[in-house]
């Protein structure tokens, strides 16, 4: 809806059809006289493989695949190490990649008039498409984000006005608004990652430098996607694949309900089932807690996360999921655990964060807040009292799984000792 009426203020309109990307939009070409069809390059390889088909299709029919580039600062492919491979690690990637930003072409203005067609091609209306789920489990979305241009527009000048500056201090506490929530606008393309580069000039200003260095983990996360597509499934670690992860339909249950005990967990799934967003720190406590202390299968929570973010995105869940198993690209080694009691202390210490997504325990004091199970029994009131207890111990789930990693990369050496 909000790219039609963009197009409408430029005097046209869009067209929705279904059906096999290049009959269909021959047929277009065909009915409108089009001698090329533009698009923007997607990196998720499914994807990328598709596009490339369809580029070849145009072409042997005549019409001109025109494929501009605006999804990332730079394209995968182009950063490479001193021997010309691909970066596996972050930093020396990054390095070489901020270099090239001031070189990068302005992003192009929209254009003002699209001019219409004097007949105007038959569209399907929207609800033939059938977007919205047929049990409506989506409110919360629709009062957190406004999809489109606009909306993604009014959330990057309201953060570079008023959030970047605390950007460092703010960004690590769930409680506040102290990130910019672009990554659903990055994702589907209603915000250029060109266009929050220039939106953020003069450089200097507190909170940029630390702020374009996230949108470098977007571009590092394609660029792996790009060079090792196996990794959506495998880990880039081949030391961990064949890892015994447990299979417990209950406890997956439990943590993706936000029923695991854990307030800092707990909340966190909440967030994402009711907003379909969650803070990064907390993505990566509860994903710690899935892949170490459930010891359950990266793929089943990056199977969870993609069905249930508004940000899902095949490269950087990829590698925040790998992140967390401690099998990807710079991944946190297998030996540090988080806690998600200290953890919650630490990055939400006046419990906001709780107390908003987990509204029975807000009278909690901050004291018991991350570990209800262990208050007085006189702080506890009946809703309260209700509270799940831990789903696991977390001294013996930590203990059993450094010692699964442990005997897994054993054995890993036995098989094939270093050369
Ligand atoms: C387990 C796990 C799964 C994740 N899954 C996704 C996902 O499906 N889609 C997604 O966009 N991000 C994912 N992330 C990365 C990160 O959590 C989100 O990008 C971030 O929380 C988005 O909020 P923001 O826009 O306010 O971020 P900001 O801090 O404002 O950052 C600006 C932009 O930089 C990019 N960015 C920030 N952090 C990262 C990161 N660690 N990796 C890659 N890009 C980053 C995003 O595009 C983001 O919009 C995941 C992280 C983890 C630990």
């Amino acid at each position: 809806m909000a790219l039609d009426a963009s197009l409408e203020r430029c005097g046209n309109a869009l067209i929705l059809r279904r059906g096999p990307p290049a009959s269909t939009l021959l047929q277009l070409a065909r009915a409108t006289g089009a001698k090329a069809v533009h698009w923007n390059r997607l990196h998720e390889p499914a994807l990328a493989a598709r596009d490339e088909r369809l580029a070849s299709e145009l072409a042997a029919s005549g019409i001109e695949p025109i494929i501009h580039d605006s999804a990332l600062l730079c394209p995968p492919g182009a950063i490479r190490n001193a021997a010309g491979g691909p970066f596996r690690v972050f930093t020396p990637f990054w390095r070489r990649l901020r270099t090239r930003l001031a070189e990068l072409p302005a992003a192009l203005p929209a254009p003002r008039r699209l001019p219409a067609l004097d007949r105007a091609p038959m569209s399907l209306p929207l609800d033939k498409l059938q977007l919205l789920p047929a049990v409506r489990w989506d409110a919360g979305l629709a009062q957190r984000w406004q999809p489109g241009e606009a909306g993604a527009r009014r959330r990057l000048v309201r953060f570079v006005a008023a959030g970047l500056a605390h950007y460092v201090d703010a960004r690590e506490r769930p409680g506040e608004p102290g990130t910019s929530s672009l990554s659903p606008h990055l994702h589907f393309g209603e915000v250029s990652p060109r266009q929050v580069y220039a939106a953020l000039q003069p450089l200097s200003a507190a909170g940029s430098e630390a702020f374009l260095r996230q949108l470098g983990w977007r571009e590092f996360a394609a660029h792996l996607l790009h060079h090792f597509p196996h990794t959506a499934s495998e880990p880039l670690d081949a030391r961990y694949a064949g890892f015994d992860w447990r299979d417990d339909r209950d406890e997956l249950a439990a943590w993706q309900q936000g029923r695991t005990g854990f307030p800092i967990i707990d909340a966190g799934m909440h967030e994402l089932w009711h907003t379909g967003w969650m803070h990064n720190r907390v993505r990566m406590i509860t994903a710690s807690f899935l892949t170490r202390n459930l010891l359950m299968d990266w793929r089943a929570g990056a199977r969870w996360f993609h069905d249930t973010l508004v940000d899902a995105d095949l490269a950087n869940n990829t590698l925040g999921w790998q992140w967390a198993a401690g099998c990807g690209a710079d991944a946190a080694p297998w030996f540090r655990i988080f806690n998600p009691v200290l953890q919650g202390r630490k990055f939400d210490p006046t419990g906001r964060y709780v107390r908003r997504w987990l509204p029975e325990l807000a009278g909690l004091p901050d004291r018991w807040l991350h570990e209800p199970w262990a208050a007085p029994a006189r702080l506890l009131r009946r809703d309260t009292g209700r509270w799940p207890p831990p789903l696991v111990d977390l001294a013996a789930s930590r203990a059993r799984a450094l010692a699964g990693f442990r005997h897994h990369l054993a054995a890993q050496r036995l098989r094939s000792p270093p050369a």
